[in-house]
């Protein structure tokens, strides 16, 4: 009797345990656990990733679409993230590995999208940059595809940059080419009239080579800085007879002919970027000059054209024949009509900042049989 019911016992555990046989199979095998990677970032973390292999690729992924703007030709010398991050290996149960979406998602979370303005007519980039709080070169430096001098209104620009989670740090070395203006030598002529020249040698520009040591947060310039110089050409002097018999005086510190200003601040022809390494071209000479001094005719001829245009803003275009034609640009003031005949020396307007400007300066073009020339050699 008592071994019957002993045996009953033991068939009924056995048909217990072969029904309950499945749920004690998962149970061991969610006690198993299995090898994966958590990314930390500044001791904190941030997910766990199955592959260490494809979470370095995702990172460098990341960090490598904040070289997409800079030049081709630039030595990159480092791509780091600015943030401490640490890949470590666990063992952790598998319901704990999160996908790589969320990964992802966390790699390329910005804190805060930029802002970007629209161009308006009448605006210029000096007094953009007052308005949004910026320096005019943090203006520049943020909008590294813009040339200062085109542009137009319906122009995209940034006035405050993005900001991802993930700061990224870029430094880098590029080396461009870029002109030396030359020098004008003068002579003193009294047979000839003040505001007469002759050029009896025309400058030409040098070249040098200069290499840029750069550093970019986030794809914006955050340092520039040169740390070597190579003269490949030296420039030619311009010499120019001027004429001094008249008793018109302009005044002044430094007398430029068309304006009294204070120093050439951008000179005429290629400057590549020295981070994108885009080549832009300069069509004049730009004269810093206080807003208001007078600007004057560089000598006799026709005004063919007195409008606001562009990013000239408000410029005049004179004829003085011979395939000779002078431009004056960014003016706060046009004094002088299309038709209208003007005299060597004569006020036609007034400096200003209008078109795309980057603050009161004088943009003088001289353009020979539809070609632009440097003016240096003609003021
Ligand atoms: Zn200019």
């Amino acid at each position: 009797m008592k071994r019957k019911k002993l045996t009953i016992f033991a068939i009924l555990t056995l048909v217990a345990l072969i029904l309950a046989f499945p749920s004690i199979k998962s149970f061991a095998d969610s006690l198993k656990k299995v090898k994966a990677y958590q990314f930390w970032v500044n001791n904190e973390l941030w997910f766990t990733v199955p592959e260490k292999e494809k979470l370095e690729i995702l990172l460098d992924e990341y960090k490598n679409t904040y070289l997409e703007m800079i030049d081709e030709k630039a030595n990159i010398k480092k791509v780091e993230l600015v943030a401490e991050t640490q890949i470590v290996e666990v063992e952790v149960h598998p319901d704990e590995i999160d996908t790589w979406e969320k990964a992802e998602t966390m790699i390329y979370a910005k804190e805060n999208e930029a802002t970007v303005i629209e161009v308006q007519p009448g605006d210029n980039l000096w007094n953009l940059a007052k308005k949004h709080g910026l320096t005019l070169d943090e203006l520049i430096a943020l909008n590294l595809e813009i040339d200062p001098e085109k542009i137009y209104p319906g122009d995209k620009l940034i006035v405050k940059p993005f900001k991802p989670v993930l700061d990224v740090v870029i430094e880098l070395e590029n080396t461009v080419v870029e002109t030396i203006p030359f020098k004008i030598t003068q002579q003193k002529d009294n047979t000839m009239y003040k505001g007469e020249k002759k050029t009896l040698q025309e400058g030409v520009e040098g070249e040098k080579k200069v290499t840029y040591s750069i550093v970019m947060t986030n794809g914006y310039q955050t340092s520039l800085e040169v740390i070597n110089e190579e003269i490949l050409k030296e420039p030619v002097s311009a010499i120019i007879k001027v004429g001094t018999k008249t008793t018109v005086s302009r005044g002044g510190k430094v007398n430029y002919g068309v304006v009294q200003g204070s120093r050439i601040s951008s000179s005429y022809g290629y400057r590549i970027h020295p981070i994108t390494g885009k080549r832009t071209f300069h069509s004049g000479v730009d004269i810093a000059a206080s807003y208001g001094n007078g600007v004057y005719a560089y000598s006799s001829g026709k005004v063919v054209e007195a409008r606001y245009n562009g990013s000239y803003g408000n410029n005049i275009v004179i004829d003085h024949g011979n395939g000779l034609k002078t431009r004056y640009a960014h003016l706060s003031k046009i004094s002088v009509k299309v038709g209208q005949r003007v005299e060597t020396g004569q006020r036609i307007g007034l400096v200003g900042s209008s078109g795309a400007s980057t603050g009161p300066h004088l943009h003088f073009e001289v353009i020979k049989n539809g070609q632009t020339k440097n003016p240096l050699n003609y003021i």
